[in-house]
């Protein structure tokens, strides 16, 4: 049996492609190395234009992840003191599209997203190796365990490491940013003012990032110059964060020691450097696979909600899957290079040193407001004229 179009990979873009497939009827199957998808990995912020794509699925599904989140009326940059650099109410967002940015815990957004995909199309414990071409022209999809299908296109979603992106593209090259990055949820109440709100601690050489996700439970994360491939020494962790992170305001280390030491996670903060396309005949690439970005502006994961929304129209409207491809990758281009060109910035002005710190806050307090809400109106904006069903 030939399928239609093979996703390999079931994060966040192939869930979101495979419901935006389901939606429009086009026929797939989604290959997930993972054996289950347990409730793993920290929090994640979505905004608004990852909010639409969801509504456009499913606005019972999109509900389901706003109430099981925690949803913002503030985002704020704030010193390492909690003193506000930049504070920008949510109440324009919440005007224009309906709903502002939320945090919610990331094993549980992908819970809610398997839950509502079509249950056949999706073959778990299936770990790709490599894609050959057929003599009709079609592709065979190899896996770990030797078992493979034939299929007539690939989608790689398969995030930051992409096989998909490694065979298709050998020369494609990830730049360490410099930074490595721990992330945690917290036993910890914030009930006071900060209870709704996004907010990220700019220290010297350090980050910290914050946000309620549910009653009783707070996302962080906490952000450092180092060197590469560096790992932890576990018994001494949090000792080692609190110290770390001990001229910051006291909430930062309350929240640490409240966090269970074998579920902060460490990892590396890399992205991608950027490709000229995203496919080669009828094998494409979206979300981080395809340009994965430095965390700083939150964006990673609503981009490959956006490719999921885009490429499934293209392919939706389109005669071919390669000139889907290719539409989807001329539409997209300016977006997403801007976004990884901005977050690798701002990783770099968020950790700054003593004599930087001062400029960067003096221009980021007086970065006109009306300036700030231009852009994030146009980061946030969806373009739903390219959907059918909308
Ligand atoms: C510290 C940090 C914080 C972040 N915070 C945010 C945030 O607040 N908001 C936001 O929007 N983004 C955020 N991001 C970015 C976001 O996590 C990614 O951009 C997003 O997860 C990309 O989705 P994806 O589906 O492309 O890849 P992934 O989510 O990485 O999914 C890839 C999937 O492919 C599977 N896979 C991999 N290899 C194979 C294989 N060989 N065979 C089969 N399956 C395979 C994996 O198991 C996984 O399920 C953050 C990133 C980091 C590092």
């Amino acid at each position: 049996m030939t399928n239609n179009i093979s996703i390999i990979g079931g994060g966040i873009g192939g869930l979101v492609t495979a419901l935006s497939f389901d939606k429009l009827n086009i026929s797939y199957r989604l290959y997930e190395r993972a054996e289950s998808l347990k409730e793993v990995g920290a929090g994640i912020w979505l905004s608004p234009n990852a909010l639409q794509v969801l509504e456009w699925i499913n606005p019972k599904m999109l509900k389901e992840i706003q109430n099981a989140g925690n949803i913002f009326n503030r985002i704020l940059v704030a010193d390492h003191k909690l003193n506000p650099i930049s504070d920008s109410s949510q109440s324009f967002v919440q005007e224009k599209f309906g709903y502002t940015t939320m945090a919610i815990h990331r094993g549980k957004l992908q819970q809610i997203l398997y839950k509502y995909v079509a249950q056949e199309n999706i073959e778990l414990n299936k770990n790709f190796k490599a894609y050959s071409q057929n003599k009709d022209q079609s592709l065979k999809v190899n896996f770990i365990d030797g078992s493979f299908v034939n299929t007539n296109s690939i989608i790689g979603a398969d995030g930051i490491n992409s096989n998909v992106r490694k065979q298709l593209f050998p020369n494609s090259k990830l730049r360490y940013s410099g930074q490595t990055c721990w992330r945690g949820i917290s036993d910890y109440d914030i009930k006071n003012k900060l209870e709704s709100v996004g907010f990220t601690l700019w220290g010297k050489k350090l980050q910290f990032g914050v946000s309620k996700i549910t009653e009783g439970k707070v996302y962080w994360f906490a952000v450092k110059l180092s060197a590469p491939n560096l790992t932890d020494d576990k018994e001494n962790l949090k000792k080692e964060l609190t110290n770390m992170f001990s001229e910051f305001h006291p909430l930062v280390n309350n929240l640490i020691k409240n966090t269970t030491e074998n579920k902060i996670f460490r990892g590396d903060l890399s992205d991608l450097e950027l490709l000229n396309k995203w496919n080669s005949g009828n094998i494409c690439l979206i979300g981080d696979a395809a340009h994965s970005m430095t965390p700083d502006l939150g964006q990673g994961g609503a981009q490959a909600i956006e490719d999921a929304f885009y490429l499934s129209n293209f392919i939706n409207n389109l005669t071919t899957i390669e000139t889907a491809c290719q539409s989807f990758f001329n539409y997209r281009k300016e977006k997403v290079e801007k976004l990884v060109k901005q977050s690798r910035l701002t990783s770099k002005i968020a950790i700054t040193n003593r004599f930087t710190e001062k400029i960067r806050n003096f221009i980021l307090k007086n970065t006109p407001e009306s300036y700030m809400k231009k852009q994030m109106i146009e980061l946030y904006t969806l373009d739903k004229t390219i959907a059918n069903n909308v």
